[in-house]
Order: structure tokens, then sequence, then C-alpha cells
């Protein structure tokens, strides 16, 4: 894709520009600072750069390429979605998700913390990987996001709320725009974001030579996969990509990332009635994951509308669940709350809608980091 101007959160590009033009590297982040802190700004108000980098500046990058177009907040001030119109004219979907860790328990004791927000970010317009349950998936891929555009939902987003945790769960799969994913997060992990690697997680369909390399390139990085079936056929009737990936692979290249990295990895399974939420589903799920560290988390799911032809499973059907995976297996296995439907931005539901077609209803109170992740 050409653009008029790149973004300046392009990190590749810019560092490029400048090497080229003799200017010094160590400006770069004292330009992201100020274009956070002014969104604004026209290059000429920039304080003390060198001259060469003013016009350099100004011929190819903008402070920011991508404008907020719309924000709706759902009934509870819980979820915010962030509608953010690209240079292209294309969409994509940020959300904030507040909530109070010292809600949940520990222990038996109440979690230290307080009030934090995650986002939760777009990495493509559209998706290619089909799942049959998303609502993002019935868009198609559009197109790939640069790294400067996938740094600016952190931008607009941390005007809006002090952004602790960040998600890659929004619409996309991250790892198949995997050079802007990399380069987005050593942005957002360097000065002037400092967002903490460990406070990052990426979730994955399951694209395996892209896992194989995700811990040297991004180490520290939390990953999730949306696993939701323990058998490859039942995989493959939900997630189409799940052919190109076979259960076996993914598992095989999940079990050398964990030796690898030494890190859990968070399992996503959203409970669809009478497709994968039977007992022994729950068993093979329990075999399948008995040797690594992960932590489960049981998704209900979220209809898109009357085409949908998955129905969500029952509480009671949810709850068994949950018991033999702990019970049996030790999998320590959480249950995600429902969160900002009313706005479309709760799991699945990232697709492109303006805002006047939204209604509005209550969600309940988020307590955890596992109940936070989108898809
Ligand atoms: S669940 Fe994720 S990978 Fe699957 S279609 Fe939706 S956005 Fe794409």
């Amino acid at each position: 894709m050409t653009y008029d101007y790149r973004s300046v959160f392009d990190g590749g590009i810019i560092r490029a520009e400048f090497e080229k033009a003799g200017i010094k590297q160590h400006f770069i982040p004292l330009i992201w600072k100020y274009v956070i802190e002014n969104p604004n700004c026209e290059w000429d108000e920039f304080p003390s750069l060198p001259s060469a980098a003013y016009s350099l500046l100004r011929s190819k990058f903008k402070p920011l390429t991508s404008t907020l177009h719309s924000v709706v907040d759902s009934s509870d001030d819980v979820t915010t979605k962030l509608l953010v119109k690209l240079q292209n004219g294309g969409f994509v979907e940020a959300v904030i998700m507040r909530y109070d860790s010292s809600l949940g328990k520990y222990n038996g004791k109440p979690r230290p913390g307080g009030p934090r927000s995650t986002l939760c970010i777009s990495s493509q317009v559209g998706c290619k990987m089909g799942c049959n349950f998303c609502a993002t998936g019935t868009m198609g891929f559009k197109s790939n996001l640069s790294s400067g555009e996938i740094v600016e939902q952190l931008v607009h987003a941390s005007r809006l709320s002090n952004i602790r945790n960040v998600v890659f769960m929004g619409m996309g799969e991250p790892l198949n725009n995997y050079a802007a994913l990399v380069e987005a997060v050593r942005i957002m992990t360097g000065l002037p974001f400092q967002v903490s690697p460990k406070r990052i997680t990426v979730s994955t369909v399951g694209i395996v030579h892209a896992i194989n390399k995700f811990h040297s390139d991004l180490p520290g990085l939390n990953l999730a996969v949306s696993l939701h079936a323990p058998v490859q056929d039942v995989r493959c009737q939900i997630m189409p990509a799940a052919r190109a990936f076979p259960l076996e692979k993914l598992m095989n290249a999940l079990k050398e990332y964990q030796k690898n990295s030494q890190q859990k990895i968070f399992i996503e399974y959203i409970m669809l009635d009478g497709v994968n939420d039977e007992e022994q589903h729950a068993h093979q799920l329990g075999k399948l994951l008995e040797t690594f560290q992960v932590v489960v988390n049981l998704i209900p799911f979220n209809p898109i509308g009357s085409a949908s032809q998955f129905r969500t499973s029952g509480d009671n059907k949810v709850s068994s669940f949950q018991k033999i995976l702990r019970g049996s297996y030790n999998i320590r296995t959480t249950v995600r709350k429902q969160m900002g439907q009313d706005i479309s931005g709760a799991c699945g539901q990232l697709v492109v809608n303006l805002p006047d077609k939204m209604s509005a209803k209550s969600t309940p109170p988020v307590t955890d980091i596992e109940d936070l992740c989108i898809r």
C-alpha cells in the first residue's frame, strides 16, 4: 500500500530516513513524546530539532496519520470503543476496558491493586482467518496496518485513559501481520511509552511458523492461543484456518515455545452449545493440555446476529466444563465475564459498526485480566 505520508510511529521508516539525512536517532523518542502530548501539533511547533529534521518531517511524515472518528462508552462505563479512521479511508476499532483488580480474590484475600485500563488493539482491517463464530471474520481481509497505525491506537486511547495493559485481540490475526506487530511492540516497550512486555498479550489462532520465532523476537510477551476445540475435526468445523495449521503441529510449536520461554500460555476456548462444550471435550482438552503450564479462559459465545449458526452454552455446561479441567487435570480455568456487549466490543464482535447502529444495555463489572481478552 502506498501512503501520502507515513506515521511518525512507523519506527523502521523514520529511523531509516533520519539515518539517510544524517540526523541523530535520539531525537525520535523525543518527537514521539511530543506527539503523544500534542497530537494536533504542526512540525514547526516542535522545539529544538536540527533544521534538516523539520524539512524531512514536513515532507514525509504526519504526527498522526489516523483520526479518532468516534468514541462510544458502554452504559456502565466499563468499556469504551474507539473507531479509528485510517488515512486510506478504512476503519479499525480499539476497545478500552477498565477494571478494578482489587475486586477479585487471590488465596481468599482481596487482590492488591486498583483501577486500571487495558487496551485491545487491532492489527488488520478485517481478517482472512474466517472463524465461523467471529464478526470480524465476516468482513473478510481488507489490509494490514502499518506499525505506526498500530501504535497510533495506543496514542488515541492514552488521551482517554491511563493504559496499563495492551492486548492484540481486536480486528485481525496479529501473527499474519508479523513484521508490523514486532515493530509496534518494540516501540510500545521503548521510550517514551515503556509498556512492560509482560503487560502485552498477543492472541493468535495458531500461525505455527510465527509462533516458532515469537519468543526470540519478542521476549517476555504473553502468548494467547485461540484453541476453541481439543481435536482437529471440531477445530476445522469452527476455524477454517485450522486446516492450514493442524492441531498436532500447533501443540508441538507451543511445547517448543514454552520450553524456550518458560512462560505460561493463555488458552482461549469459546463455548459453543453442542459443538465443543460436552464433557468428552473437557476431558480431551484436559489431556491435551495437562503437560503444559496454561491458563484456560472459557468464553461464553456472543451471538453475532440472527445469521449465527451457533448458540451460547448454558451456564451449567460452562461450569461443569470448568470443574473437569480444574478437578481432573488441575488446570487453572477461568470463565470470561461478558463485557461491552452493548457497544459490540466483546469477544468476536469487533466489526466496524458506526455509532448509530449501537444500542444500550448494562454490562457486569470486570475483575481480572483473564476476563479482558476480546476473542
Ligand atoms: S477470531 Fe480472530 S482470527 Fe478468527 S476471524 Fe475473528 S479476528 Fe480473525
